[in-house]
C-alpha cells in the first residue's frame, strides 16, 4: 500500500455484468487486514486526546497483546473474548489482538447495566473480558456468577477485583511506539471462521448474539469500497476501489465501536485503507467540531441525530469545517430535510444515507450524492455484492414499488445467532435474511424504508426492543400489563414511552416505576414518559396488544400526534 511491495494488486473482472477493477488478492480474514495495515507504516492511525499512534506502533501493541492472549490467558481459536468499554484506543488494540489469534470478539454495549453485561458475558461464554474502569465497577457484583478465565482492566483505578492492569500486560498508551517488535502469533484463519458476536434484537426480550465470520466482515469491507461504483459509471469510468496509494481518509469516529457500523465499516475500513481514525470517548457535538477543525477530518457521520446536533449547534458557525468531504449517516430513519440542510451548509460535501443491520455486518445499501437529486428519501440501492427482494407475509416475492418485508442475501449476511438455532431458522431462510423492515423498492432498485415490522424503536441510533423494556416493567409487582412505544423526537428520532396497566389499589407512581426500571436496563431504554392506567390495555382476539391504537391515543394525550 505504500507503493512498492504493496500486497494489493488490481485486476479487471466482470462482476454481475459490470466491468470493475478490483483487488486481486483481497484479504479473506481480519488477520490479513491487520497484516495489510502494517504496510501503512508511520502514518497516523489512532488519534485520541492529542496522542497519536502510528500503524506500526499499533501493530506492535496488537502483537504484544495477542501474545499475552495466548500465553497468559490461554486463548485459542474459537474462544470468546469480550470487550466492554468506551471508544478508547485500547478497544481497537483488544479487537485486533483477539481477532489475530482467532478468538471470536464479543463487543458489548458500554451503556449496559451490570445485569446486562453479566448476560452478554455468560451467554457468549466469554473466557476473557477486557473492560474499562467504569464497566469494571458495574460488573464487580456479578463476577461471582461468571466463569471468566481472565479479566483485563483498561484505565482502572483502585481495586481491580483480581483483574490484570492493561498497562502492565501491554504498555501505557503513550509508550506503544517504543514497544519491541514482538512476533505476531501464527494462527491460520479461514474466511469461514467465526470472528465476532454482536448483540442485537431480542424478540424474546433478551438480545441475541449475531455470529459473524471473517468473510462477512471482509466481504462488506470490499464491497463498501466499491460502493461508489454507480457514481464512477455515470462519469464513464471503470468502477474501482479507492487508489491504495492515493490520499488517505481521516475519519472522526462518533458512533460506538460496539456497533457493527462503528466496528466493521469505520474501524476495519480505516485500518485497511490506511486512514486516520480520530476517536472521541463519548459523543459530543462541540468536541466533534473542534476535532474536525484541528485534525482536518474528511469523513464525518453517525446516526442522523448526530449530524443534526452538529448542524443545529449554537457554535456551528464558529468552526472551520471545510475539510469535510463526506457526511454519511444511517442506522435510523432520517428526514429528507437532512440532505437539504447538509447541502446548504456543506456545499462541497457528498451526503450518504446508509442502511444496514448488525446481521448484514453493517451497511447493505447506500444512497450517494447524485442519487439524492431525484430520491432524497431513499436509502439507496444495494451494495454490489448483495441481492435483495421484497416479500409479502407468506414469503412471496413482490414487484417494484409494492410494499413488503425486505430480505437480503450476500456474503455479508451473518451465519446466524450464537447458540440459538431456532432464532436463526426464523431469521434466515436459504441464506435470505428477513430484515423486519417494511420497504418498497423502485424499478431501478432504490430502497425506500417505510416502517418496521419488528417491535422496536430507535432512540438516537440505539435500538430499543420494546419487549425488553416491557419485561423490565413487568418485573415490578404493581404492573399488570405494559406496552412500549416510540414518541417522535426531532433530534433523537424517537424516545421511549410506555403505557402501563397497574394492579387495583397499586400505589406505584410514574417516577418510582422509572427508577425501578432504570436499575435493570440501560438508561437509554428507560421510558421518558409512562402513562399509568387502571383499565386493561386493548388487545385483539389473539391476545396481542393493539400497539398502533395505543400509540395513537398515547401520542394524542401528549399532544404530539
Ligand atoms: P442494527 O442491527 O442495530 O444496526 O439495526 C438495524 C435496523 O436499523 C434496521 O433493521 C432498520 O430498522 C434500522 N435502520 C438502519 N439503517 C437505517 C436507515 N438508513 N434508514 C432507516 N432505518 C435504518
Amino acid at each position: 500500500l505504500t507503493g512498492e511491495g504493496s500486497p494489493l494488486e488490481m485486476e479487471e473482472k466482470e462482476i454481475r455484468g459490470v466491468k470493475m477493477r478490483v483487488w486481486k488478492n483481497a484479504p479473506g480474514s481480519l488477520r490479513e487486514v491487520l497484516e495489510v495495515s502494517r504496510g501503512h507504516g508511520n502514518l497516523d492511525f489512532l488519534v485520541y486526546e492529542g496522542e497519536r499512534v502510528t500503524f506500526e506502533a499499533h501493530y506492535r501493541a496488537v502483537a504484544k497483546l495477542a501474545t499475552a492472549l495466548q500465553n497468559k490467558y490461554g486463548i485459542e481459536k474459537g474462544d470468546r473474548v469480550a470487550i466492554a468499554m468506551r471508544n478508547y484506543p485500547e478497544w481497537v488494540i483488544a479487537f485486533w489482538a483477539a481477532a489475530a489469534v482467532g478468538a471470536i470478539v464479543v463487543p458489548l454495549n458500554s451503556w449496559w447495566t451490570g445485569e446486562e453485561l453479566e448476560y452478554g458475558l455468560s451467554d457468549s461464554g466469554a473466557k476473557l473480558a477486557v473492560v474499562d474502569g467504569e464497566r469494571l465497577e458495574s460488573i464487580k457484583p456479578h463476577l461471582k456468577n461468571l466463569d471468566l478465565g481472565g479479566l483485563l482492566v483498561v484505565r482502572g483505578v483502585g481495586d481491580l477485583a483480581g483483574g490484570d492492569d492493561w498497562e502492565e500486560v501491554v504498555a501505557p498508551y503513550g509508550a506503544y511506539a517504543d514497544l519491541p517488535d514482538t512476533k505476531m502469533p501464527d494462527v491460520a484463519l479461514e474466511p469461514e471462521d467465526n470472528a465476532t458476536i454482536f448483540y442485537t434484537s431480542g424478540t424474546t426480550g433478551k438480545p441475541k448474539g449475531a455470529l459473524g465470520t471473517h468473510r462477512n466482515i471482509c466481504g462488506n469491507l470490499l464491497s463498501l469500497a466499491i460502493g461508489t461504483a454507480r457514481s464512477m459509471m455515470r462519469r464513464g469510468e471503470i468502477p474501482q476501489p479507492p487508489d491504495p496509494d492515493g490520499p488517505k481518509p481521516s475519519t472522526l469516529i462518533s458512533v460506538p465501536l460496539f456497533h457493527a457500523t462503528g466496528c466493521h465499516a469505520i474501524l476495519c475500513g480505516t485500518t485497511f485503507s490506511g486512514g486516520k481514525l480520530v476517536m472521541m470517548y463519548k459523543w459530543d457535538p462541540l468536541k466533534a467540531m473542534q476535532l474536525i477543525q484541528e485534525e482536518k477530518i474528511k469523513a464525518f457521520g453517525g446516526v442522523p441525530a448526530m449530524v443534526w446536533q452538529v448542524l443545529e449547534h449554537p457554535h456551528f458557525k464558529d468552526y472551520d469545517l471545510s475539510s469535510v468531504e463526506s457526511i454519511s449517516y444511517g442506522g435510523a430513519p432520517s428526514a429528507p430535510e437532512l440532505v437539504t440542510r447538509i447541502k446548504e451548509e456543506f456545499p462541497q460535501v457528498q451526503p450518504g444515507n446508509g442502511y444496514g443491520l448488525t446481521e448484514t455486518s453493517s451497511v447493505t445499501s447506500q444512497n450517494s450524492a447524485e442519487d439524492y437529486v431525484n430520491r432524497p428519501n431513499s436509502a439507496g440501492p444495494a451494495i454490489p455484492v448483495c441481492d435483495i427482494k421484497v416479500v409479502d407475509a407468506e414469503g412471496k416475492e413482490l414487484g417494484p414499488n409494492e410494499v413488503g418485508e425486505l430480505w437480503i442475501k450476500g456474503p455479508n449476511v451473518v451465519s446466524g445467532y450464537w447458540n440459538k438455532p431456532e432464532a436463526t431458522a426464523e431469521a434466515i431462510t436459504d441464506g435470505w435474511l428477513h430484515t423486519g423492515d417494511l420497504v418498497r423498492v423502485d424499478e431501478e432498485g432504490f430502497i425506500f424504508i417505510l416502517d418496521r415490522a419488528k417491535d422496536m424503536l430507535i432512540r438516537g441510533g440505539e435500538n430499543v426492543y420494546c419487549v425488553e423494556v416491557e419485561d423490565a416493567l413487568y418485573a415490578h409487582e404493581d404492573v399488570m400489563d405494559a406496552a412500549v412505544v416510540g414518541i417522535p423526537h426531532k433530534v433523537l428520532g424517537e424516545e421511549v414511552g410506555a403505557i402501563v396497566q397497574i394492579k387495583p389499589g397499586a400505589k406505584v407512581t410514574e417516577e418510582k416505576l422509572r427508577a425501578f426500571v432504570g436499575e435493570h436496563i440501560a438508561a437509554f431504554k428507560v421510558p421518558v414518559k409512562i402513562e399509568l392506567r387502571t383499565e386493561p390495555l386493548p388487545r385483539n382476539a389473539n391476545g396481542k396488544i393493539l400497539k398502533r391504537q395505543l400509540k395513537d391515543e398515547f401520542l394524542q394525550s401528549l399532544g404530539v400526534a
